[in-house]
């Protein structure tokens, strides 16, 4: 069986998970291509306009696999091994892509909680037992799988290397010459923001040719986050795991970096309350939030890319 992986989402934390649970299998993986105006336009047809961004590329990412795959995997994520909530749009994307054809094609998986690997195990059986897996397979699998989200979750494979290898800049072509960044800012945001490079307009490289390099919530521990956002005191405890895993990455390395640039995506619930935190808790160097969405307005883009780097030079000058 041919199963198409959509390229957006879930993919940038559990691209690995998926690999080992197929590892073996008479499953083919199919993983979406990069994302491009024509992935976009199509998902823009199949959800609601409110839609955040993402979501709508990773309905085009979708729609583009049922037409080369058997079936496309659509995961329910609930939960992560923190034990919190994912934001309520990725807990429903299988109700936003209820207007795409082939609709039995889509293996959309029971609900998915990372925290409970029992649950996790039933639910991702009824997944793979639709794809002909040997059940004995199955659980050595998942074992490996799971075992290897554990480890990069608390830091025993280094997650740098192991999850984003594939995202680095490409390699200096021969003979040229890299000249070492004078800033050093954190990429903050939504993995999908982050590490898609269709989606955020190829910033790593911009900021690169700016003398500006990136570090992103990859170089932050998962207990550092936590401990880090625990220390704030918040008068609620924080409900989505997305606020602790970006507030926790820039309390953590705030002392190491000389801005952060936080990248959004329109119609996002989360990051309205993630920014305001931000803003809040980190006085000591510049928060600069740039919107993504399918208007790609790149001159004005670069153009606020270009004042931060002036912002920049200009604090280390005064
Ligand atoms: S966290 Fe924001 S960008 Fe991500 S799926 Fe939810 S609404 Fe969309």
């Amino acid at each position: 069986m041919r199963l198409g992986v959509p390229r957006g989402l879930f993919y940038y934390d559990y691209k690995k998970f998926i690999t080992l649970l197929f590892e073996d299998t008479e499953t083919e993986l199919v993983w979406g291509e990069e994302n491009s105006d024509d992935i976009l336009s199509a998902g823009s047809r199949f959800v609601v306009d409110e839609a955040c961004f993402p979501t709508k590329l990773f309905a085009g990412q979708a729609a583009s696999l049922l037409e080369k795959c058997d079936a496309v995997l659509i995961p329910r994520l609930m939960k992560d091994f923190s034990g919190r909530w994912l934001c309520p749009k990725l807990l429903g994307i299988p109700e936003m892509l209820w207007e795409l054809p082939c609709q039995d094609k889509l293996f959309i998986t029971d609900p998915l909680y990372f925290d409970d690997s029992r649950r996790l195990k039933k639910s991702l059986w009824e997944l793979c037992r639709k794809t002909g897996m040997d059940r004995k397979k199955f659980s050595m699998n998942f074992s490996k799988a799971y075992k290897y989200q554990n480890d990069m979750i608390s830091g025993v494979v280094h997650q740098h290397v192991e999850a984003a290898w594939e995202f680095a800049p490409a390699p200096p072509a021969e003979g040229e010459i890299i000249l070492p960044n004078t800033f050093r800012i954190l990429l903050a945001g939504h993995c999908y923001n982050v590490y898609d490079k269709y989606a955020n307009g190829e910033i790593m490289k911009k900021l690169d040719a700016l003398g500006i390099g990136t570090v992103t919530e990859r170089d932050a521990g998962h207990k550092e986050r936590e401990k880090s956002v625990a220390e704030l005191s918040l008068i609620k405890t924080p409900f989505w795991e997305s606020m602790v895993r970006i507030l926790g990455t820039a309390m953590c390395l705030k002392n190491q970096i000389d801005g952060i640039i936080y990248l959004s995506s329109f119609s996002c619930g989360p990051d309205a309350f993630i920014i305001e935190l931000l803003k809040e808790h980190i006085k000591e160097i510049p928060v600069m939030v740039l919107k993504l969405d399918e208007h790609k307005g790149e001159a004005g883009y670069e153009t606020r890319l270009e004042a931060f780097a002036d912002l920049l030079e200009h604090r280390r000058s005064v």
